[in-house]
């Protein structure tokens, strides 16, 4: 409710605004023209295998550049959008273009990110459901990653969403697991694939004990349930080695490869796997 009320809010202050509520109102004037501009765009980031590191999927990521500011970073312009129906129409967007690039890859997923409102929207499983059809794409080559606020509020309606999907054939992600409020007694009401390990333990794995028996039990934890864990945010061969050794089904990070335009993903989803066959004593070399 209070989220709801931040646009009342900011109206009610408007002679004293300060410096980061007109900034507020930029970026969302911004945005909402942004579609029409085509300022947006998608990038794709691998997702590998950690066994044999095949390229299995790529998470689709939304892009920003304006005239106005340069490219602004989703994580700054998504919360904005969250607040208003924009994200609606930022997600289909993103959601119809990560679609329709499926076509060019020969076997890989999609996993597309959703935001706490997207989850909740009236219907969201007929939405998913139609766009996917309208698309003529196999749900199985769709992963559909919400976070932990999406399904802990209303963790009963969201199961059944869940639920529903999962019937449909799409695969389900927990993005930025370890992060949020999730409890170990709901998540086993969830219809799940995959649990997403937030890569701020990843970073932590080398340095601190903390970090790295996390990382341990969230991969125990997921095997135990029987869900895929993928390890985000990998950066060194280092952290490598540990998440095979900790037995991490996934991997992605910029180890492998940053995000990158739809032309490249589409190459490397050609190649299918992250190295060069013949590369036997480099198996890990990026790009
Ligand atoms: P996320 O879904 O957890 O995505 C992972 C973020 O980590 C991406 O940032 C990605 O570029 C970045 N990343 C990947 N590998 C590494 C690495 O090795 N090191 C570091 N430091 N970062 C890495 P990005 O693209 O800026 O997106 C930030 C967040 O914005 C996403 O986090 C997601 O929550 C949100 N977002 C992005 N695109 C969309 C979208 O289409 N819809 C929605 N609802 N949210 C989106
Ligand atoms: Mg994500
Ligand atoms: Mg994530
Ligand atoms: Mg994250």
């Amino acid at each position: 409710a209070a989220k709801q009320s931040g646009r009342g809010v900011a109206r009610v202050f408007d002679e004293s605004m300060d410096e980061s509520i007109r900034f507020r109102r930029r970026i969302e004037g911004g945005l909402a023209q942004a579609l029409e501009r085509g300022e947006l765009s998608l990038a794709y980031q691998p997702i590998v295998a950690g066994h044999d590191l095949e390229i299995v999927g790529f998470e689709a990521l939304l892009r920003w550049n304006t005239e106005e500011f340069g490219p602004v970073s989703p994580a700054m312009f998504i919360p904005i959008a969250e607040e208003s129906n924009l994200i609606h129409e930022l997600g289909d967007w993103v959601l119809d273009g990560a679609l329709a690039e499926l076509a060019h890859w020969p076997g890989q997923y999609v996993s597309v990110n959703f935001s706490p409102r997207q989850f909740r929207r009236h219907n969201f499983v007929g939405h998913i459901v139609e766009r996917a059809q309208r698309a003529g794409v196999e749900p199985h080559r769709v992963q559909i990653e919400i976070t932990e606020t999406a399904i802990f509020d209303d963790a009963d309606r969201a199961a059944e969403t869940l639920y529903k999907l999962r019937q449909m054939g799409f695969r389900i992600a927990l993005d930025d697991f370890g992060t949020g409020y999730s409890s170990l007694y709901n998540i086993r009401k969830f219809a799940l694939d995959c649990l997403k390990i937030d890569r701020s333990f990843i970073d932590g794995m080398g340095r601190e004990r903390e970090s790295a028996a996390i990382v341990h039990s969230i991969v125990h934890l997921g095997r135990s349930l029987g869900l895929t864990v993928c390890a985000e945010g990998v950066e060194t061969e280092a952290q490598v080695q540990a998440l095979r050794l900790a037995g991490a089904s996934h991997l992605q990070g910029y180890f492998f490869s940053r995000p990158v335009i739809a032309e490249l993903a589409r190459d490397m989803a050609a190649e299918r796997y992250m190295h060069s066959p013949d590369a036997e004593e480099e198996p890990l070399a990026a790009n």
